[in-house]
Formats: C-alpha cells, structure tokens, sequence
C-alpha cells in the first residue's frame, strides 16, 4: 500500500500568522492609541467580519478597487450573498443606522480595530487579511470634527514614535459643485486618449477621479495641467475647506495641499486625506488615509447624517516601528524567582505552589515538563532571576522547598508555609 505523504498546509497567500514576538508592537500601537481615543470620547464598536456584500456595492461603489476588484465573496447555504469587510466605513454607517444611534447625542464618536479583507497583490506590509485601526465621527457638519480627527490621527502616530509624515489634504466637494468639475476633467480628457495609460482610459469612463492619482509616468505628464476641483469649488465648500485649514494652522499640524489626492472611494466628500512617509522613508504608501462622507448613511438607506472618518493600516505602522527601530516595551513578567521539580508528587503539589508565590506578586516562572534539576536551573541561569526554589520528591514529603541564591550558590530548606514570606523578605533586600 503506498503511504500518502502528509499535506504541508500554509496560510491561504497573502495572509499571514501574528507570532508572539510581534504582539509588542500590536499592544503597543493599540495601548497608545486607544488610550487617546477614549480621551477624545471616542467609543468602540465590533461590527461582523460578514457584511451583506450590497452594503459595499452601494456604501463604496461598484467601480472602486476594492469593491470592484478585490472584494472576497461568498455564497452562503442560505443563499446569502455575503462579503469578507473590505473596509470598515460602511459596516460602521450600517451598525449606525441598524441601532438607531440616531437618537443619541451627536456626534457620535467610534472607533474599531478589525481585520479587513483585499484580495489584491500581496506585498512588503501589504496583505490580503490586515488590521485597520478606524474612526469615525456620526452626524456632524461642522468643520471641527475634520479638524479633530486630523489632529487626533497627528497625535496618535506621535505617540507611538513616528513623526516622519506628510498630511496630504485636498477637498473634492460635493454633490453640488463636483457634477461640474467632473464635466470639465472629462472635457479635458476627451483629447488625451492616447496620452494615458490603458486603465486610465477605461477610468475615464467609469470613475473620471480616479485618473488623478495614477502613478504611471505618461499619466502624471496629462495630470499636470488638468483642471483642479479646488478651482470649481462652490462657495460653502470653498469655506468649509478653508476652516479645515485654519484649525489645522492654530493647531501647528503642517500639510500639504494636494489636488490631485481624490481617494479611491466613492463615499467621499469634501475634506480627503492622507498621511505619506516624508522623502527619507523607503516606502511612499500612506499609513492613514480618510476624509468627510456626508451621503453615505443616506446611500446605505439612513436618515440624512453628515459624517467623517480615517483608518490605518496596523502592519504597516508596525513595518514602520521595526525599520525605525523604535523602542517597544517587552510583553510577559520578568521572573524574579524560578520553580525547578523533580519527581511526580513535587511535580503535582507545585501546581499549588507556584499559584501562591504568583498570588503573593512575586514574579515567578517554571517549566513543568523538564526533568533533571540541572536543566530547570540552567534555565533559572538564563532568565537572570534572583532565586530558584528546588521542590523535590523528599521536600514534598518532608512539607519543605530548597531556596537557592542563584549568584552564590547558597542553599536553604525552608518549610513550605514560611517561603512566601521568605521570598518577599529576600526581595526587598
Ligand atoms: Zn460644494
Ligand atoms: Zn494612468
């Protein structure tokens, strides 16, 4: 009979395991960052990793990358057509409209940290499953929530180390003055077939703003002199950017107007914008982008609810820390007292043991499964601690543990009732 050889089984590409010596910077990002969301009022909220994949045809539109392109589907046995969240905007709208929130005090101020799903090419800090950390601002106009999350998005990569990045701003306005800006680009671009790239002519077609970020080189050539929606403006839109602006000047936030950065969603109005590395990084994608959607809960079938909102991508922050080496602080206890056993009776009766020198907050490590007593203290060496306690078949009996100094070697037998108030009187020494 021929022995089928057993399956090497990998994660599905693109995806990827988070080992325990990543988790640092995962709890490090979100202790920083939650820490300050909660101190600008900002709640979280955990919407299904399954939406109903319409949400995001309407929500974000058909004719988006992410939606149109790299959304993961599925059919349910129900007959469900469900969608893997590509993106966390439109889940948090649905939730908002779902849970009448609408009847609470506005605004109202959410966050959420979840995995999104894009099947697209996977690369350095880019992958098919990653983590978003987003917020979002519910039912306010007004130019100060722009401005506060701007500001709030300024202060959380500050926080966690990193300085080094633009904010890219820009306003696409609405829909009364963009219908005529678009109407223009299209007039601009009706010449300049065969001056663009093949996907920029079929983007001309179906989502004209896009053209205006391709980074092919024949394309950047045409963008140049196309005209700007910041020329075709309206007037409340004009100020309403203008404020955006203002607040971030008193607020010593420094940006850069970009008129070409439209932003890849349909859902946007008005302020977008993105936060790219400075010239000195070794990549240029942007950590943090969002922007004002003030039709959107309308498009997804709510009341009239302006809004606004940003994400980031947590792999490529934490891509970011390693390559600036940012100081991240270690997970787990620093053992200040190992548990070295031998022999069954020790081994079950040190369950006990350990628990009450833990209980007692004195930090303690021991490894169960070893057997020599050389071994567990060769580790107890390498963690650096203070003690190591020997529990033996004998001590078990006997009702004692052996308390070894480990720089001098120096050993005592200790009866087991008296060794918490031993080690914490050795301690403090
Ligand atoms: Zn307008
Ligand atoms: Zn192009």
């Amino acid at each position: 009979m021929k022995v089928k050889k057993a399956k090497n089984f990998q994660a599905p590409k693109g995806m990827h395991d988070i080992l325990p010596e990543d988790q640092k910077y995962w709890r490090y990002i979100l202790k920083k960052a939650e820490g300050l969301l909660e101190d600008y009022s900002f709640e979280k909220i955990e919407t299904p990793i399954l939406e109903s994949t319409e949400l995001f045809l309407r929500g974000v539109g058909e004719t988006t990358d992410i939606v149109g392109k790299e959304i993961y589907t599925l059919k349910t046995k129900g007959g469900d057509e469900l969608a893997l969240r590509p993106e966390g905007t439109a889940p948090t709208a649905r939730a908002y409209i779902e849970n009448g929130m609408q009847v609470r005090p506005h605004p109202i101020k959410l966050y959420y940290v979840e995995p999104m799903f894009r099947h697209d090419q996977p690369q350095q800090g880019r992958y098919r499953q990653f983590h978003q950390l987003g917020v979002e601002t519910l039912g306010d106009t007004s130019e100060a929530v722009d401005a506060e999350l701007l500001f709030l998005a300024h202060k959380i990569l500050e926080s966690i180390g990193l300085h080094n990045y633009n904010v890219h701003i820009n306003s696409i306005g609405d829909q009364n003055c963009r219908p005529i800006y678009i109407r223009a680009l299209k007039d601009y671009y009706k010449t300049k077939a065969k001056k663009i790239c093949a996907q920029c002519r079929v983007r001309v077609k179906e989502n004209i703003l896009r053209v205006l970020d391709c980074k092919e080189e024949i394309c950047r050539d045409v963008i140049k002199d196309a005209p700007q929606m910041m020329d075709f403006l309206d007037d409340e839109c004009r100020l309403h950017f203008k404020h955006v602006l203002e607040f971030l000047d008193e607020a010593k936030i420094p940006y850069i107007l970009n008129p070409h950065l439209v932003r890849g969603l349909d859902y946007y109005t008005r302020t977008v914008f993105e936060f790219i590395p400075d010239e000195n990084a070794s990549s240029q994608s942007s950590v943090l982008s969002g922007g004002r959607y003030d039709k959107l809960v309308e498009t997804i079938g709510g009341p009239k609810t302006p809004a606004a909102g940003w994400a980031m991508g947590l792999e490529r922050l934490i891509l970011a820390l390693k390559e600036k080496n940012v100081n991240v602080p270690q997970i787990g206890i620093k053992p200040k007292v190992f548990l070295a056993q031998l022999g069954d009776v020790a081994k079950r009766r040190s369950l006990l043991l350990f628990e009450e020198v833990r209980k007692a907050g004195i930090e303690i490590k021991s490894s169960l499964g070893r057997d020599s007593i050389k071994g567990q203290l060769r580790i107890a060496n390498k963690l650096g601690v203070k003690f190591a306690l020997i529990f033996g078949q004998k001590e078990a009996i006997d009702g004692t543990v052996i308390l070894r100094e480990m720089d001098t070697g120096v050993q005592e037998n200790i009866p087991l009732e008296k060794i918490v108030d031993e080690l914490k009187k050795r301690l403090k020494k």
